[in-house]
């Protein structure tokens, strides 16, 4: 459910027509609705009401801080990837207490960060890792809270690129090294051992890859107590999907009631780190019809939004749902066309044989589950300027990224003194 929804014959945001926001800000622009956050962070953490859960928002799936600050206003905590996340995440509000610290590359300066703020735990995700961490630790006469991601080699039946949890994969321990990890972790100065995690991917339309998982950690924190080590948290990630080409994925209630049923009794913390589930379906991508091509063998609808704008059909194959802003009548034919951007690239196409009403150049398009993985990917290839944020609230909306000036992004590059010529 979302509260992107035609009203009067066009696509409002809340209660605000999207065609207003767009005359306002220019396209492409993202567009936030609040009120979808609050309800899918509500229906997420809901479905742990009276268990013992932090709820964790991926920050990776979209890092702006007005989006963290309204999570963290309804008592969100954050899975960070990177110091840079964990300063936005610190800004907006989120209490360090409800950070815990993902990835395979955390460096030195990471770590000594993280620790001084306080987090409460680091996902270690190899040997190498929980060295240096160890190292940090001791040098600042602190103690590391941690647990080690572990890979439980389950097939998560998702897309190749978001799938992590397969013993191919980079993430996380070995499932056959688990226990010495352990062991010989614990003896390490600066490392307190308290819990293990697990995400075995994203966009899971599936409830029995998490079963899967789930009931192989249960049994690992059982054979790590047995083995001494004190397990009061369990981390199980994210990858919960949401719906974008009508495949309806499980609810978060009966996601929620797996995950009881796995861990409920076992006296642990339970930590989830939802992203794409929170934001996915909080926002939209607008654009622009700049030309209406018809080729030798197909018609080509041509966007002021390209792939650096939202790289998810390029990269993963991902589908958008394509709406006219304009609401079409029900008796209008729908003509197939490929949806493309400017860009320099065949990759550049949203989609192939997309059935759409007829458009025509300057008419409104939105791309509709756009929050998650859309701004945060986005970069600035051909010189095209990052593509701006709004967030609406009722009948309020701002900018909550500005979209830069070419002057700003030319200002970054400099001419090196052998070029200038003294001019
Ligand atoms: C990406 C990621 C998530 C969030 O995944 P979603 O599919 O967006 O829910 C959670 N945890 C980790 C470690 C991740 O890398």
């Amino acid at each position: 459910m979302d509260h992107f929804t035609y009203k009067n014959g066009e696509l409002y945001a809340e209660d605000l027509p999207v065609a207003t926001i767009a005359k306002e800000v220019g396209t492409p622009c993202y567009i936030y609705s609040t009120a979808t956050l609050e309800r899918h962070y509500k229906v997420f953490s809901g479905a742990f009401d009276g268990s013992n859960a932090l709820v964790c928002f991926a920050v990776k799936a979209n890092s702006n801080l007005a989006v963290l600050k309204t999570l963290a206003n309804l008592g969100a905590g954050a899975d960070v990837v990177s110091g840079g996340e964990l300063q936005r995440a610190l800004a907006a509000g989120i209490p360090a207490s409800k950070i815990v610290f993902s990835g395979v590359g955390k460096r030195p300066w990471e770590m000594e960060t993280a620790l001084k703020a306080g987090i409460h735990q680091f996902n270690v995700e190899s040997e190498p890792e929980i060295r240096v961490l160890s190292e940090v630790a001791s040098r600042l006469g602190m103690e590391a809270p941690v647990a080690f991601r572990v890979n439980p080699d389950v097939d998560a039946k998702t897309h190749a690129k978001i799938s992590t949890g397969k013993a191919e994969n980079k993430f996380g321990v070995p499932w056959q090294d688990v226990s010495r990890i352990y062991r010989e972790a614990a003896a390490l100065p600066g490392i307190k051992i308290q819990g293990v995690d697990v995400h075995i991917g994203s966009q899971l339309t599936d409830l029995d890859p998490f079963n899967n998982a789930f009931k192989r950690v249960r049994e690992l924190v059982e054979d790590l107590r047995r083995e001494g080590h004190d397990i009061t948290q369990v981390d199980l990630g994210g990858g919960l999907g949401i719906p974008y080409d009508g495949t309806i994925p499980p609810s978060p209630a009966s996601y929620g009631a797996v995950a009881i049923e796995a861990m409920g009794n076992m006296g642990v913390q339970l930590i989830f780190e939802p992203g794409r589930l929170i934001v996915g379906n909080a926002g939209i991508l607008v654009s622009e019809v700049i030309y209406v091509k018809q080729g030798a063998e197909r018609k080509f609808i041509i966007l002021d939004a390209a792939m650096n704008d939202l790289i998810r059909p390029a990269m993963y194959d991902g589908y958008h749902h394509i709406d006219t802003i304009l609401e079409p009548s029900s008796e209008s034919i729908r003509e197939l066309a490929d949806v493309v951007g400017p860009v320099c690239e065949t990759g550049d196409t949203f989609a192939r044989g997309r059935e759409l009403p007829p458009v025509e150049a300057g008419d409104l398009v939105a791309f509709r589950s756009a929050g998650a993985y859309g701004a945060v990917m986005a970069s600035t290839y051909n010189t095209r300027p990052l593509v701006p944020e709004v967030l609406v609230n009722k009948d309020q909306f701002e900018v909550i990224r500005k979209r830069p000036s070419l002057d700003e992004m030319l200002e970054l590059d400099t001419i090196p003194t052998w070029l200038d010529n003294g001019k």
